[in-house]
């Protein structure tokens, strides 16, 4: 029986090459016992294992969906994921793909509750201002259900740059000084002050963007529960807000909607009902304050196609029409997505549509929208419903039209013209890159249209063969 000892709780270096040496010299994983030993010095290196040579390469999403599910609070994590990579380097290479599999499917389900966690802790995590002598210094507490710190402190360290903070949580606390994130041991709640400024600050705008003709104290309660309450200075404010949501919503009727005639201009139908899951999501979503594009856009545009879709479409956002008519791909470009499918043999009533960023981003020009792409702070923060849908949808191709849609699913940056038609594999599936329909209408020239049109319909129609 091999012991393998990791140095803490998320060391994936540690984990990762123990694997590597336990599956070069054929130890299976029943013959593995994995444990932490978290030591005083919170991050030194564990003993590393003596070097074994051989060749060693498993698929790039099996390591990726690895990196996430080894936050997961599950203390067999670690066997878990070691059974993957034994079976992937015995020759399972597409292991990864079978949703069905009870080991993937598992592994899967910690991936998301990781990933579930994560999304909570960059919403709710509310810092509050302390002075020490002349400084000031930002304190938030959290208490993540998974062990997400480590790999969340760069997201606020990128949010947070110039401000001096601490995160305090019971397992692992992250101090940012404005030039060097470090790590240390967890905290008690007691050690974030009461009192602050900043409190009056969140109570006040979380009362500006309170929609009261959103109101839904279930899901309130169930996606924000109350132990987030207790740290968010601004949950306070709610039981107030909900007993005036009547009257405030009546002044909201009274009050004139701008867009309303443009709006009347578009197909205001869905084409599919949406299942209970997904109809839940997508209201979910439309209170949706995660990032700044809710402010302008009309509404959240979700989803739409059949729930046991087997072949799922990602854009980028959507245009001015489907913000519109609240429904993705029904302005110009949609048509064009339209064409390719039915010239490549896709009956488009069977194909899920989405977007991996579900508000409208432009710029103003006149009367006019002019679209904007969204950055990489914005895909990431709307992949949250981006993850659930596909969770929901379990899509077997999924095809990425454009590089927002590449970036949010693969979670990478991608340069189409270098991934363009490749299979790539994805927990329980697999992913193309493609162009997204709205390139063809913007080329200057007949012959390239012509051109790139064929090469999106070969794209469609091979991802549309995947299926089997
Ligand atoms: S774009 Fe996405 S993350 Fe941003 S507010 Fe809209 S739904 Fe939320």
């Amino acid at each position: 029986m091999q012991s393998i000892i990791l140095s803490h709780v998320t060391d994936f270096d540690g984990w990762r090459s123990a694997a590597r040496g336990l599956a070069l010299r054929g130890i299976p994983p029943q013959d593995v016992v994995w444990s932490v030993e978290e030591a005083s010095d919170l991050f030194a290196q564990a003993e590393p294992a003596a070097p074994v040579s051989g060749a060693f390469s498993v698929p790039r999403a099996l390591v990726e969906m690895a990196e996430t599910a080894i936050q997961a609070r599950d203390p067999e994590r670690f066997a878990l994921l070691y059974a993957l990579i034994w079976r992937a380097h015995r020759g399972e290479k597409h292991i990864v793909e079978d949703a069905a599999d009870p080991l993937v499917a598992r592994v899967v389900r910690l991936a998301q509750a990781v990933r579930r966690d994560t999304h909570k802790m960059r919403a709710f995590l509310r810092f509050r201002e302390v002075h020490a002598e002349s400084t000031v210094r930002y304190v938030g507490w959290f208490e993540p259900d998974h062990y997400i710190v480590e790999a969340n402190a760069p997201f606020f360290v990128r949010r947070f740059a110039t401000m001096t903070w601490s995160i305090l949580t019971p397992y692992r606390s992250a101090h940012w000084d404005g030039e060097t994130l470090r790590l240390a041991a967890g905290a008690r709640r007691e050690e974030v002050p009461d009192d602050d400024r900043l409190e009056a600050y969140w109570r006040a705008y979380f009362a500006s963007i309170f929609n009261p003709a959103r109101l839904k104290i279930a899901a309130m309660t169930s996606e924000m529960p109350k132990k987030y309450w207790r740290n968010l200075p601004e949950a306070a404010a709610i039981p107030e807000l909900v007993r005036h949501a009547r009257e405030r919503t009546e002044a909201m009727v009274e009050r004139p909607v701008v867009s309303s005639e443009r709006a009347a201009r578009v197909r205001p139908q869905p084409a599919q009902a949406a299942p209970g899951g997904l109809q839940a999501l997508a209201a979910e979503a439309s209170g949706c304050r995660l990032c700044g594009l809710y402010k302008h856009a009309t509404q959240t545009v979700f989803g739409e196609g059949p729930f046991d879709a087997r072949l799922m479409l990602v854009g980028e956002q959507p245009g001015d029409q489907e913000d519109l008519a609240g429904r993705p791909f029904v302005g110009p470009a949609g048509q064009m997505l339209d064409r390719v499918l039915a010239e490549a043999g896709v009956p488009r009533a069977t194909v899920y549509v989405t977007n991996a960023v579900k508000h409208f981003k432009f710029e103003p020009r006149g009367k006019r929208r002019i679209h904007a792409t969204p950055d990489a702070s914005e895909i990431e923060l709307c992949r949250f419903w981006l993850d659930q849908e596909r969770e929901i949808i379990k899509p077997v191709v999924t095809v990425l039209l454009g590089a927002s849609a590449a970036r949010a699913v693969l979670g990478r940056p991608v340069t189409i013209s270098r991934e363009r038609g490749r299979r790539i594999a994805l927990p329980g599936g697999v992913a193309m890159v493609t162009v997204h329909p709205s390139f063809l209408l913007r080329l200057p020239d007949e012959s390239s249209r012509a051109r790139e049109y064929a090469a999106m319909v070969t794209d469609l129609r091979t991802a549309y063969a995947w299926l089997g």
